[in-house]
C-alpha cells in the first residue's frame, strides 16, 4: 500500500510556514499501515501541480495533497484539478449553506470569495468541512485516489480523522505498523548502539529500531510490521522487556513521556514536593516542570538566583563560601539545594550553577561545566557534568541532568 504526501504553496518552499502538514500526514498514514514513500512541497504553479500529480497517478495507491485552497488568486490547486481530472467547478449547494451559515455565526458578510468557495469539481466527491470554509476533493484516477485539502493544519487534521482515514482504513485491509518508544536518558547514542548491537541484531526481521536522540535524550523506536495486530504487539512487547532487562538504569519512560512529566508523575505518586534553586539554568527547570498539566499539585516555584547578591541574600550562601570555592562549585549547589528546600518548605529541591557560555570558562571549569544537587530527607546529593561550547543547548542538557539526577533520587536508583 503506497502513499504520498505533496503539500502546495509558496510559503513551505521559502522557509515561512515549515511544512508540519506532511509530518503528520506521515505519521497518520503510517499508523494505518501505508507505506508513505514519498512528500513533495510545491509552488501555487499549474504546471508543478500537475507534474506532481502525473508522477503519483498508476503508481501510488493514495496520493494525500494540502494547500492552494484559499478563496484568493494565489490558490489555485481547485483549478488545477479540474483541469487534470477533466472537469469543471459547480456550485455545491450544500458546501454553500454551510460556509453561510459560518459566516452568520462569524456575523462577517458573504462575498465573492467566499461564494467561490462553494464551487467543486463536478466529478469529485465532496468531503464536507465544519472546520473551515474550503470542502476537502476526493478523486480517482488509474487505480490512485487523490484528496485535496486546505492547508490549514486543523482542517486538515479535521477532513482527515472524520472522513479520509475511516475510509481509507476500510477499503485497504491494512498491513498493521506499531511503534513503541522508550525514551532514555544517560547516555549518549554511539554508546547505547554499541550496548545493543546484540539485541538490535537479534531483531526479528519485521521489527526495526530506530536511534531519535534530543538535547541527551534519546528516544529507542521500535517499528514493527506485520498483519495481526495481537501477535505484533506480544512480539513488541516481548522486546521491549528485553531492552528494560539490558539498559534498566537508561530507560526513564515511553512514548513521548518526558523527564518532567515522569518527576511529576513520581512525585505525586509520593504525595511529595518539589522546589528549584537554578543560577545558570535561568528559569529553565522550573519552565519544563511547570509545561506539565497539574504541576501545581507538587511544584512550589523557584529562586533564580542568578547573581551572587542574589544566591547569598535570598538564599542564605556565605559570601565567603562562594569567593572561596566559586559560584560553580559543589559546595555552593548543596548550599543552595539545602537552602532553598528551607525556605519553600518541599520535600525535594534542585539546584544548578554552571558556566552556560560561551565565554566564563576557566582551565578548571570550562565552558559547559554544570554542578547539580538534590536535596531531601534522604541527604543532598551531587553531580558534575561536562557538556559543549553553545549557551542554549547548554541550558537545555543542564536542565535535563538535573531532572535526571531528581528522579534517579526519588526512585532510589
Ligand atoms: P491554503 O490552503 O494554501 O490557503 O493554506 C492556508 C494556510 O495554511 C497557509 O497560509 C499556511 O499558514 C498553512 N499551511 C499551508 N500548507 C501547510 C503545510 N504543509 N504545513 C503547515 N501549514 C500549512
Ligand atoms: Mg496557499
Amino acid at each position: 500500500m503506497k502513499a504520498s504526501i505533496i503539500t502546495i504553496g509558496d510559503e513551505l518552499l521559502i522557509g515561512q510556514t515549515i511544512d508540519t502538514n506532511s509530518a503528520w500526514m506521515g505519521a497518520e498514514l503510517s499508523k494505518s499501515g501505508f507505506d508513505v514513500y514519498r512528500m513533495t512541497s510545491i509552488h501555487d504553479r499549474r504546471e508543478e501541480i500537475i507534474y506532481a500529480l502525473a508522477e503519483a497517478e498508476g503508481k501510488c495507491d493514495v496520493v494525500l495533497i494540502t494547500g492552494g485552497l484559499g478563496p484568493t488568486s494565489d490558490d489555485i490547486t481547485k483549478q488545477t484539478l479540474c483541469n487534470y481530472f477533466n472537469t469543471s467547478l459547480i456550485v455545491n449547494d450544500e458546501v454553500l449553506r454551510m460556509i453561510e451559515g459560518m459566516m452568520i455565526r462569524r456575523n462577517f458578510p458573504m462575498n465573492e470569495n467566499n461564494r467561490r468557495q462553494a464551487e467543486v469539481p463536478k466529478t469529485c466527491r465532496v468531503l464536507y468541512n465544519a472546520a473551515g470554509t474550503a470542502p476537502g476533493m476526493w478523486f480517482e484516477k488509474s487505480g490512485t485516489i487523490f484528496i485535496s485539502m486546505p492547508g490549514v493544519p486543523g482542517e486538515m487534521k479535521y477532513l482527515m480523522t472524520e472522513h479520509v482515514l475511516p475510509e481509507l482504513n476500510r477499503r485497504f485491509t491494512s498491513q498493521i505498523i506499531i511503534h513503541r518508544n522508550i525514551m532514555t536518558y544517560g547516555t549518549f547514542e554511539a554508546k547505547l548502539a554499541e550496548i545493543l548491537s546484540g539485541f538490535e541484531s537479534a531483531l526479528p526481521e519485521n521489527i526495526k529500531l530506530a536511534y531519535l536522540p534530543a538535547s541527551g535524550v534519546i528516544k529507542l523506536r521500535l517499528t514493527g510490521t506485520g498483519i495481526d495486530h495481537d501477535s505484533l504487539s506480544d512480539s513488541i512487547n516481548s522486546q521491549v522487556r528485553k531492552l528494560y532487562e539490558i539498559i534498566p538504569e537508561f530507560i526513564y519512560g515511553e512514548d513521548e513521556e518526558s523527564l518532567e512529566m515522569v518527576i511529576g508523575k513520581l512525585l505525586r505518586s509520593e504525595n511529595s514536593t518539589l522546589c528549584t534553586a537554578e543560577s545558570c539554568t535561568g528559569g529553565e527547570i522550573a519552565h519544563l516542570l511547570t509545561t506539565v498539566a497539574g504541576s501545581s499539585a507538587y511544584y512550589k516555584g523557584s529562586v533564580v538566583a542568578y547573581s551572587n547578591s542574589i544566591k547569598t541574600q535570598l538564599l542564605g550562601i556565605k559570601e565567603d563560601t562562594i569567593i572561596e570555592n566559586g559560584a560553580v562549585s559543589e559546595k555552593v549547589v548543596s548550599e543552595m539545594a539545602v537552602a532553598a528546600r528551607k525556605l519553600f518548605k518541599s520535600g525535594y529541591s534542585v539546584a544548578t550553577s554552571g558556566v552556560a557560555g560561551p565565554d566564563g570558562g576557566t582551565d578548571s571549569k570550562p565552558v559547559g561545566t554544570v554542578w547539580i544537587a538534590v536535596d531531601s530527607d534522604k541527604g543532598t546529593v551531587t553531580e558534575k557534568r561536562v557538556f559543549g561550547n553553545e549557551r542554549v543547548p547548554n541550558i537545555k542538557r543542564f536542565s535535563l541532568a538535573a531532572l535526571n539526577l531528581l528522579r534517579k533520587q526519588i526512585i532510589n536508583q
